[in-house]
């Protein structure tokens, strides 16, 4: 039998928006919800637990005040950025979301860990706790002078994106455009190049996902640690900015990185469409061919579950036996299965957090 339908891969995650999603709850308790099972949204810990979703990097990131117009990708091709984020904004909401993931530990009797390391991630696991690693997508809630990044890293976190696609203090990100290239301007300033060494010191990852082409590359001249795109495709699949050239995806592979597979099927389909009705397959052609160019050891997941419009055969986190199923399907054996569902992350973690 297909040993993929017997018990769900453990699958450690590179990037959800569950915080923003509890965070922008208006009805309820979120973090009730979120342990008993909520019917919204892609995760919660009984579906997590259902589809095998042992843990992840979750993000937190801060809305601007103004509203996306994401109709607009589809009648002008590019959704306009906000302005950038006041700090005092995003500190505030920052705050909000980083609460809520220690409430969620707190309440969670054992069920939920807030994870530093990749020792504890893995201790986490063997326990059947879901382990979280706190992310940050975009840091304006950050200042210049990188003090709030000491606070954050002695609160537990361990991985941040200089910029979400809106422009900061730190660097430039890439649009949601469609068809574009992620060469947009100009890189990282000297604030964000400061960042970059400040996490290198630390141990903190730094998630490219968000940022252009320009910051891609001055990241890979300046950081001693491996290049990571938490949640990013293939550009030659589908040319959105925010998905990696093959150029991009061969330097995560000489730097022993990470690209996770995003599960939006604005960055999966060859079209550029945001459509629910999108086929497992597409998921399995990225995959292929960010496994031909950066190697089997240097891709997993990303799903984007809480942040996107995701494929409406997967649905939500307990989904994720059915891409599995596809792929075994489709050729991939159990260990090749087991690096792309929880072990490549792992160890870039080790390589990275520590
Ligand atoms: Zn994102």
């Amino acid at each position: 039998m297909d040993p993929a339908l017997t018990a769900p891969i453990p699958v450690f995650d590179g990037h959800n928006d569950a915080l923003l999603r509890l965070h922008l709850q208006r009805a309820g308790d979120p973090v009730a919800g979120f342990l008993a099972g909520a019917t919204e949204g892609h995760i919660d810990l009984p579906r997590a637990r259902e589809g095998g979703l042992a843990g992840g990097l979750f993000a937190v990131f801060c809305p601007s005040p103004q509203k996306l117009d994401f109709g607009s990708l589809a009648t002008a091709g590019e959704i306009p950025m906000p302005p950038p984020l006041p700090l005092d904004l995003a500190r505030t909401s920052a705050v909000a979301m980083i609460s809520l993931l220690f409430q969620l530990e707190r309440a969670s009797g054992g069920q939920v860990a807030v994870c530093r390391s990749a020792a504890d991630i893995r201790a986490a696991m063997a326990t059947g706790a879901l382990a979280t690693v706190l992310h940050i997508e975009g840091v304006e809630c950050i200042d210049a002078e990188l003090d709030f990044l000491e606070v954050l890293y002695a609160a537990g976190l361990r991985s941040l994106g200089p910029v979400w696609s809106r422009h900061n203090i730190f660097g430039h990100g890439v649009p949601f455009r469609f068809p574009g290239s992620p060469d947009i301007g100009p890189g990282l300033t000297d604030a964000g190049k400061r960042l970059v060494a400040a996490c290198n010191r630390l141990g903190v990852l730094v998630d490219l996902s968000h940022l252009n082409e320009r910051g891609f590359w001055d990241v890979a001249e300046l950081s001693t640690a491996p290049l990571v795109a938490t949640h990013s495709n293939a550009h030659a699949l589908c040319p959105t900015p925010r998905n990696l050239t093959d150029d991009q995806l061969r330097a995560i592979r000489d730097t022993d990185g990470m690209a996770g597979l995003n599960f939006a099927t604005g960055f999966l389909r060859p079209d550029g469409r945001m459509d629910a009705a999108t086929d497992i397959e597409v998921m399995i052609r990225h995959l292929d061919h960010m496994i031909e160019i950066a190697g089997e050891s240097h891709v997993g997941l990303g799903s984007d579950f809480d942040g996107a419009i995701i494929p409406a055969a997967i649905g939500s986190a307990a989904g994720l036996p059915l891409l599995f199923e596809a792929l075994s399907r489709h050729g991939y054996d159990r260990p090749l299965l087991e690096k792309l569902a929880n072990g490549n992350w792992l160890s870039l973690l080790e390589r990275t957090i520590g």
